[in-house]
C-alpha cells in the first residue's frame, strides 16, 4: 500500500511512500525520509498503486499514533485554501499546525493541569473564610461551581489565585484532577451570571443569531465602539454553550485577547476557554489545540491561525473587528482568516457573525446586496453615554509648535486642570521620520530598503522600521560634514518631548511598539493609565483598539493627512476605520468625549462623514467610487509578486509571466509589471503584476493554469508567489 503524503516544502505536489502497517486515516502524521533528512508528513490519502518507480519508492519510517489525526473537515478546509490561494497543500497544512506537531520527535504530550476540591475542601464554608480573603473565597466558589478548573482558568480569576491554589493544596482542600474525569461538557453548569438587559437593537441582533443557529448564514454586526457588540456575542455564545457545543471567536491581535478573554471568562466561569495565538509557549499552544480538538474546550479565542483549529462540536463562529488587516497573513499562505472563517462556517453549516464599527467595504457590500444579514446597533449601550464630538483644527492657517497647534494644547491644558485624561494619537513611532542635511540634501535612507531611517533620539539611533537595520545618529552629515543636521517630521518621541515642554506639570506616558517592546510591557503601561497615574498618553494605533479608559475624555489626532493623498485605493478606508476607532477611546463612561483632528483638508468628505459618525455614508461614497473605476469589491484581484536581487530581473520575470498569461485563453485583465510601493526591503527588490476580473470563477480558472505554466518555467533567480485578494501593493 502507498500513502500519499503532504510535506512542508514549497512544491506543488504530494509524495508517495510505501506502507505495510494496515489502514491509515487521512490526516495522520508520519515520519518519512526526505532527501538526506527525516521529515514530518501528513497523510492525505492511500492507494494500492503509485506512479513512482519501484526502485525509487521509500517507506514510511514511523506513524505517530500519540496525537489525534487532523479531522476530515479541517483537511477539506485546507484543501480549499490550497486551491483558492494557489499555495502548495503541504505548506498549507503545516501552516495550520502548532509547531509542536511539525517536529520530527515523538511528542511527550503536556499533561493538562486541572484542579478540583478534595473531600475536605468541599466541606469548607466560604462564609467562614476571613473577610479579606477575597481571592480565596473567589477560588473556592469557582471550584465549587465548575467542579474543576484548569491552571489557566484559575490564573484568570485573579493575579494571586495561583498562590491561593497552592495554599489550598497545602491545606488538603484542593487536588489535581485527571482530564479524563471531566464531566461531559453539556452536563456542566454553564449558565451565565446576571446579564444586562438588552436594548432593542441588541435584542433584535441576539434573536436573529439565535434563530440562525444550526444553519450556515453570515451576519454583519455593525455598531460603533460601545454599542454593545460584545454583549451580543456573549449572549449568542451562551445559547451555544447551553447546547453543549463549541464556539470559535477570532480577534485580530494578541493584544486584544486578554480583555475579551477576561470578559468571556467572567461571564462563563464554568466553561473551558482556551486561547490560541503565536505568543503562547509551544506546550501551551499544543495543549489548547488538543483541547479544542478533543471537544474539551467550549470556547476557542484566538488570532487568525485559530481558524484552522479542529472543533468537533463547532456551532458558531464570531469574527471581531472583521475589517482588521491583520486577519490577512502577509507571507507564505496569504490567507484572510475572515474569509476562510466564512468558508469554514459554510462547510460546517453553522452561522458566522462578523462584527465591526467600520466593516471592510467588501463586507459592507455583501450586507447591502443581501448576501449577508445586516444587524445594526445604532446607539451606545450605556444610557447617557454618547458618541464623542469631533472637531477639526485647520492647520493651513495655524502655526504649529513642534507639530502641536495652540487649540489642541489649550484643550489638553483644560483636561489637565479637570483631572481628566487625554490621548494624543500619532501613527508614527520614533522621534522624527527623516534626518536631513540642509546643505547637500543628504537624507537618512536605509541602504537595504527604499524607506528612510527613523531617528530615535533617546537611544541616539537611526532605525529602519522595515528591515530592522540600525545605526548611530551621525554627529555630522556623512556626505558633506555639515554638523547641523535637521530632524524633519514628527514621531511619538518628539510629540512626547514637545508635550513635556508645553505642559510641564502633566504626567505623560508614551505607548508605542518601542515602549511596549519588552514582552508583557504593554499590560503594565495600560495599568498605569487605568490607575489614573497618567494625564496624557501619546500613542500609536497599538492603543486605538479595544481599550476602555474610563477617565479619557480627549483624543487629539496629530497628523492624519498622509492617507488622503496615498496611491493605495484602500488608504481612505483604513484612515476612516482608524479614526473611528481612536475616537471611540474618548468618553466611554459618564464623562463626554471630544476628538480634535489637526488637518489641512478639513472639508474632505471623509471628515464630514466621520464628524457625523456616519459610516454608511462614507462606505456608500467609497463604493460608488470603486464601482466607477472597477476596484474591489466590483472586481477580483490577484498579485503575482516577485523578489530578486535586482529590480530588473524581477520586472523581466513579470513581463514574461504577463506574456505567458496573455497566451492563455482566459478573459482576465493583466496589468503592466510595477515595482512594489516599498520596492526594496532588506536588500531585495520587489515588484508585482496585477491580474483582475469581474468574475471570481474566471480569475481562479486563469490562476490555476497560469500557475502551472509559471512553475514549469526554468530559472530560479526570482522568487515569486501569488497573492489572491491582496490587501497590500
Ligand atoms: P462594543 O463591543 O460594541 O464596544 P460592549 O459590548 O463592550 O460594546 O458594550 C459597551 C459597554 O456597554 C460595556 O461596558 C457593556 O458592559 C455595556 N453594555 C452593553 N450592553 C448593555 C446593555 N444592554 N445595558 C447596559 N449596559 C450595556
Ligand atoms: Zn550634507
Ligand atoms: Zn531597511
Amino acid at each position: 500500500m502507498y500513502l500519499r503524503v503532504a510535506l512542508d516544502v514549497p512544491l506543488n505536489t504530494l509524495f508517495d511512500y510505501a506502507w505495510d502497517g494496515g489502514e491509515v486515516s487521512p490526516g495522520s502524521r508520519v515520519l518519512v525520509p526526505f532527501g538526506r533528512r527525516n521529515a514530518v508528513g501528513v497523510v492525505v490519502s492511500s492507494s494500492e498503486n503509485t506512479d513512482v518507480a519501484p526502485e525509487r519508492i521509500k517507506a514510511v519510517t514511523r506513524l505517530f499514533r500519540e496525537t489525534p489525526v487532523i479531522p476530515p473537515d479541517i483537511l477539506r478546509l485546507l484543501q480549499f485554501c490550497s486551491d483558492y490561494y494557489q499555495h502548495p497543500l503541504g505548506e498549507t497544512i503545516f501552516n495550520a499546525l502548532p509547531t509542536a506537531l511539525r517536529q520530527t520527535k515523538p511528542l511527550n504530550l503536556p499533561k493538562a493541569e486541572f484542579f478540583r476540591l478534595s473531600d475536605a475542601g468541599r466541606t469548607v464554608d466560604p462564609a467562614n473564610l476571613p473577610g479579606r480573603a477575597v481571592v480565596k473565597r473567589r477560588l473556592l466558589l469557582a471550584l465549587r461551581e465548575a467542579g474543576q478548573l484548569s491552571r489557566d482558568e484559575i490564573a484568570a480569576l485573579s493575579p494571586s489565585a495561583k498562590t491561593a491554589l497552592k495554599e489550598f493544596q497545602g491545606l488538603g482542600w484542593a487536588e489535581e484532577a485527571e482530564i479524563s474525569s471531566l464531566a461531559p461538557r453539556a452536563a456542566r453548569a454553564i449558565a451565565a451570571p446576571a446579564t444586562p438587559h438588552l436594548n432593542d437593537a441588541q435584542h433584535q441582533a441576539v434573536t436573529a443569531i439565535h434563530a440562525g443557529l444550526g444553519v450556515f448564514g453570515v451576519s454583519l454586526l455593525h455598531g460603533v465602539t460601545g454599542s454593545g457588540k460584545t454583549e451580543v456575542y456573549l449572549q449568542a455564545v451562551e445559547a451555544v454553550l447551553l447546547r453543549g457545543a463549541q464556539v470559535l471567536v477570532l480577534v485580530p491581535e494578541i493584544n486584544l485577547t486578554p480583555q475579551l478573554e477576561q470578559r468571556f471568562r467572567a461571564r462563563f466561569p464554568a466553561a473551558h476557554l482556551v486561547s490560541l495565538h503565536s505568543n503562547l509557549a509551544g506546550g501551551e499552544r499544543l495543549r489548547n489545540y488538543l483541547d479544542a480538538q478533543s471537544g474539551q474546550a467550549d470556547i476557542v479565542l484566538g488570532t487568525r491561525l485559530s481558524v484552522f483549529a479542529p472543533l468537533p462540536r463547532l456551532a458558531l463562529i464570531i469574527v471581531d473587528e472583521e475589517h482588521d488587516a491583520s486577519f490577512k497573513q502577509q507571507d507564505g499562505l496569504r490567507y484572510s482568516a475572515r474569509d476562510v472563517a466564512v468558508i469554514r462556517a459554510k462547510q460546517a453549516n453553522v452561522p458566522i457573525v462578523l462584527g465591526s464599527a467600520t466593516p471592510a467595504l467588501e463586507t459592507w457590500h455583501n450586507a447591502q446586496s443581501g448576501r449577508y444579514t445586516l444587524l445594526s446597533l445604532p446607539e451606545r449601550a450605556v444610557s447617557g453615554a454618547k458618541a464623542p464630538d469631533i472637531h477639526f483644527i485647520d492647520t493651513t492657517r495655524l502655526k504649529l509648535e513642534d507639530g502641536l497647534s495652540e487649540p489642541l494644547l489649550a484643550a489638553l491644558r483644560e483636561r489637565l486642570a479637570r483631572g481628566e485624561q487625554s490621548l494624543v494619537f500619532i501613527n508614527r513611532r520614533g522621534y522624527a521620520p527623516v534626518l536631513m542635511c540642509g546643505q547637500c540634501a543628504w537624507i537618512s535612507a536605509c541602504h537595504r530598503c527604499s524607506g528612510r531611517l527613523v531617528a530615535h533620539l533617546r537611544e541616539r539611533r537611526l532605525r529602519c522600521h522595515h528591515c530592522g537595520h540600525e545605526t548611530r545618529i551621525p554627529p555630522a552629515c556623512p556626505s558633506c560634514g555639515n554638523p547641523d543636521l535637521v530632524l524633519l517630521g514628527h514621531g511619538t518621541q518628539r510629540i512626547e518631548e514637545a508635550l513635556e515642554l508645553h505642559l510641564p506639570t502633566a504626567r505623560i506616558l508614551r505607548v508605542d511598539r518601542d515602549s511596549a517592546r519588552r514582552k508583557d510591557a504593554l499590560p503594565a503601561l495600560l495599568k498605569q493609565i487605568h490607575d489614573g497615574e497618567v494625564d496624557i498618553v501619546v500613542g500609536t494605533q497599538i492603543l486605538a483598539k479595544g481599550h476602555d479608559f474610563k477617565k479619557l475624555t480627549l483624543v487629539g489626532v496629530v497628523n492624519a493627512d498622509g492617507a488622503l493623498y496615498s496611491a493605495d485605493f484602500r488608504a481612505a478606508e483604513r484612515l476612516f476605520a482608524q479614526l473611528m476607532q481612536v475616537a471611540g477611546r474618548a468618553g466611554r463612561a459618564e464623562l463626554p468625549g471630544e476628538v480634535l483632528i489637526q488637518t489641512q483638508f478639513r472639508s474632505h468628505p471623509l471628515f464630514a462623514a466621520l464628524q457625523r459618525h456616519d459610516y454608511p455614508a462614507f462606505a456608500d461614497d467609497q463604493l460608488a467610487e470603486r464601482r466607477q473605476v472597477g476596484f474591489p469589491p466590483y472586481c477580483y484581484q490577484a498579485l503575482l509578486r516577485a523578489e530578486a536581487a535586482h529590480l530588473e530581473s524581477a520586472l523581466k520575470f513579470l513581463r514574461e509571466a504577463a506574456k505567458l498569461g496573455e497566451a492563455l485563453d482566459n478573459p482576465v485583465e493583466i496589468y503592466d509589471p510595477t515595482p512594489a510601493q516599498m520596492a526594496r526591503i532588506a536588500g531585495k527588490e520587489r515588484a508585482h503584476l496585477l491580474v483582475q476580473s469581474a468574475s471570481r470563477a474566471n480569475l481562479h480558472a486563469f490562476l490555476k493554469v497560469w500557475r502551472t505554466a509559471l512553475e514549469a518555467r526554468e530559472g530560479r533567480s526570482v522568487r515569486w508567489s501569488l497573492d489572491v485578494d491582496p490587501l497590500e501593493f
